[in-house]
């Protein structure tokens, strides 16, 4: 099997297993709880909270560990709305459904920041808009998990800093491929994912300027600075921290294995006729190549790699399972049926040079079953 579907999850590498273990059976303390093994618990999320914040140059104390990158998000939006009543927000158009969902759930003015043809959002227009609008919070991704488009969000941060708008930035596909700095970006919130980085599902954290006012989204205990009542998910804390120490440790070594594996994926893909990379000339992530396949519908290609025993994603799973063409492509100007035959390949730590040989062959293949290399190569020649 060759997996490349790491945007969508990474397998939980084998040291953080293990640092999970001993909270799943031995120290099952209530972290709340007084005595020893409630203190143990109570350490172990503390010694989390360090690595995490570490690895985006933050303060503990920024740190909120929630259930993952949604809640993080719905947190950041529906949290600052209700501390900031009657406000408008803006969101870029290419946000992850739990960005967007959340602002349209929303009972105040949404704004949609739109992309240029590579994905990027446009600087000039965010400048006009907080000129003719009372917008108070921005929200606007690191790196788009589709694409792997980078945004611009330290350029972004200095005019909302004038503006004195707060911005959030989901960083759930940036942290653990390139340095992200909390600090340095200048943004109030900062959204993380554990299962991205090679730690468990269900936990990730939102980053939080102390002195911001944010409510919670959910009323109970007062866990995690009453911003996230709940009993803490403690082994899965527990792994959220032991994969951002590895990731935090070893991001030069993976950064360098992924750029030289796209690269080589790229030269390949564009020596196949008619296929376009999505954002080929925007900064992107070392590991996420998206890319149309004129005539071919892409969920047929995911099927028929499948078939091959190749995973791969055709877009975001929401717009896939409804069989919608993708709306960042869509925001970027893509037409439609190019859009629909988009497939994302995101590569990760475990994958080879073989594993890249092995999907280039059999694309070409699947891309001869169905008549498109002689259509497009013109007059057969092999
Ligand atoms: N934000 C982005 C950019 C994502 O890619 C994802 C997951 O795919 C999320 C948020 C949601 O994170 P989680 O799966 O931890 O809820």
């Amino acid at each position: 099997m060759v997996y490349l579907d790491y945007n969508a999850t990474t397998p939980v590498d084998v040291q953080v297993v293990e640092a999970m273990l001993p909270f799943l059976r031995e120290i099952y303390g209530n972290p709340s709880a007084v005595y020893r093994l409630g203190r143990l618990a109570r350490d172990a999320i503390e010694q989390a909270r360090v690595q995490v914040a570490a690895l985006v140059n933050a303060h503990p104390a920024q740190v909120i560990f929630t259930s993952g990158g949604t809640e993080a998000n719905n947190l950041a939006l529906k949290g600052w709305a209700k501390a900031n009543p009657g406000k408008a927000i803006a969101v870029s158009a290419v946000e992850h459904a739990s960005v967007l969902e959340a602002a349209h759930a929303l009972a105040t003015p949404v704004y949609s920041l739109p992309v240029d043809a590579e994905g990027r959002i446009r600087i000039r227009q965010v400048e006009e808009l907080l000129e003719r609008e009372a917008i108070g919070l921005i929200s606007c991704m690191l790196a788009n998990n589709e694409t792997g488009v980078l945004q611009p969000v330290a350029e972004l941060a200095k005019i909302a800093q004038a503006k004195g708008v707060c911005l959030h930035t989901d960083a759930v596909q940036a942290v653990g491929r390139i340095p992200v700095d909390f600090s340095a970006l200048g943004v109030q919130m900062m959204s993380l994912s554990s299962h991205k980085l090679y730690g468990p599902k269900g936990v990730g954290a939102l980053i939080v300027d102390c002195s911001l006012g944010l409510d919670p989204l959910l009323h109970g205990g007062g866990q995690e600075r009453g911003l996230r009542a709940g009993t803490e998910n403690v082994a899965g804390i527990v792994g959220f921290g032991k994969a951002a120490e590895m990731a935090a440790a070893l991001l030069p070594e993976r950064t360098r294995h992924l750029c030289a594996l796209r690269e080589r994926l790229e030269d390949g893909l564009l020596k196949l006729p008619g296929v376009v990379v999505f954002g080929q000339n925007a900064e992107r992530l070392p590991n996420t190549v998206f890319i149309g396949v004129p005539g071919i519908d892409g969920e047929t290609l995911v099927m028929a790699l499948d078939k091959k025993r190749i995973e791969v994603a055709s877009g975001s799973a929401c717009a896939s399972s409804k069989g919608q063409a993708s709306h960042v492509l869509l925001a970027m100007g893509v037409e439609e049926a190019l859009a629909k035959s988009a497939i994302r390949i995101s590569l990760g730590k475990e994958n080879t040079e073989e594993d890249i040989a092995c999907f280039l062959s059999a694309l070409e293949e699947i891309m001869r079953d169905f008549g498109k290399l002689e259509e497009l190569y013109g007059d057969s020649s092999d």
